[in-house]
């Protein structure tokens, strides 16, 4: 538990549940991975939490931002973030929304397929573009793969494409997948991309660009490798891979900026049984599925959990939401235990959950408010 927002639980009058973040945290995180990584720019993915006081306070850092819509690019462009520092990163994008982000001044895309660079080619011409390659996304809790990218063959044929259409081919993009603690996932995205970059060189065009993506950590259950640690990793490719011809960088962080920065405050609503032979407890809390912990889908990321009662004896639980739906249960096979002493109106306070949750929440699912959430 970050001791600020440890001090701000004590006396704050809460709504329950909320994610109070730390935007110091925040700066904290974005200023270790700058310095750990000095060769790259730094593009925060807004999607992760696209609170006001965290894309100002970024923005206020010289960060660059990674968006996916109108609605995220209008945010950074109102917290005056110039749209040479924003990146058009979805590979799925309308064309009036191009069209539209070209007029405000952004010439930085994405795309992973021909139709895709024909949208770009006729409503942003002459921007730059970077393709998107598929990733295994091995070793990463909550995997990107499949739907984004494609086949480095076809990535070299459509960066040519691209040039054909009056587009800046500008270099490749990749994700190794989010919460990614194989750090040798970097290298074996950077081998295809060094690949990428001599197939192209062959045909005339001389990429640029490599985007790196995301993939950062977050603590949840188990240790994580520092950010040092990927900054080192990621130096240590990059000079096997380029050698003295590097590319310009550019990562996308998300979940490691935010997410340890976060903490939702909740509160048991009900502690039951079921008869029968399962004796687990049964603890709902008033967070759950629907209110921001999406990410526990297939109980994919194990989020910490602290009570008033740690210390004590516990015992096995399932934990479930509030709502009225039974896909809304966080965690039955992932071996939760609770204290025994836990009891209805308890709060329950779940960490690092400052990325990809106030995104996440319903608006009004079952009629519960969507997750609130306040920075301290
Ligand atoms: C979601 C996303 C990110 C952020 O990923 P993290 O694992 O949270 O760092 C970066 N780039 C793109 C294109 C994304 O879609």
């Amino acid at each position: 538990m970050p001791p600020k927002i440890a001090r701000f639980l004590e006396t704050a009058e809460l709504p329950s549940p909320c994610l109070v973040v730390d935007v110091d945290i925040v700066a904290h995180n974005w200023t270790e991975l700058a310095r750990s990584l000095p060769q790259a720019r730094i593009f925060y993915a807004v999607k992760a939490n696209p609170a006001n006081e965290i894309v100002s306070r970024l923005a206020r850092l010289g960060s660059c931002f990674d968006t996916a819509s109108m609605g995220e690019i209008d945010l950074c462009l109102r917290h005056r973030v110039s749209p040479d520092r924003i990146s058009f990163g979805n590979t799925i994008k309308k064309e009036r929304d191009i069209a539209s982000a070209f007029a405000k001044g952004v010439r930085l895309y994405a795309f992973d397929s021909e139709a895709e660079l024909e949208k770009i080619a006729r409503s942003a011409p002459g921007s730059k573009v970077y393709c998107r390659v598929l990733m295994e996304c091995e070793g990463a809790e909550w995997p990107l793969s499949r739907k984004f990218g494609c086949e480095p063959e076809m990535a070299a044929d459509l960066l040519v494409r691209a040039r054909e259409l009056g587009l800046d081919a500008y270099g490749v993009s990749f994700h190794v997948g989010s919460q990614q603690t194989d750090l040798t996932q970097y290298d074996k995205a950077l081998v295809q991309a060094s690949a990428l970059f001599d197939a192209l060189a062959e045909r005339g065009i001389e990429l640029k660009l490599v985007n790196m993506g995301g993939g950062f950590p977050s603590r949840y259950r188990t240790d994580v490798p520092s950010i040092e640690a990927y900054g080192a990793a990621i130096r240590e490719a990059l000079a096997r891979r380029f050698g003295d011809r590097q590319p310009d960088v550019i990562v996308e962080p998300g979940r490691g900026i935010v997410g340890d920065a976060g903490v939702i405050q909740s509160e048991v609503v009900l502690v039951s049984e079921k008869g029968g032979n399962d004796q687990r407890r049964w603890v709902y809390l008033d967070v759950g599925k629907f209110h921001g912990l999406a990410e526990t889908m297939d109980e994919a990321i194990k989020y910490r959990l602290l009570t008033p009662h740690d210390g004590g004896e516990t015992a096995p639980v399932v934990l479930a939401g509030p709502t009225c739906d039974s896909a809304d249960i966080l965690y039955e096979k992932a071996d939760y235990r609770l204290p025994t002493a836990l009891k209805a109106g308890d709060k329950v306070c779940i960490l690092a959950t400052g990325a990809y949750t106030t995104t996440y929440s319903a608006v009004a699912f079952n009629g519960f408010p969507p997750l609130a959430s306040i920075c301290i």
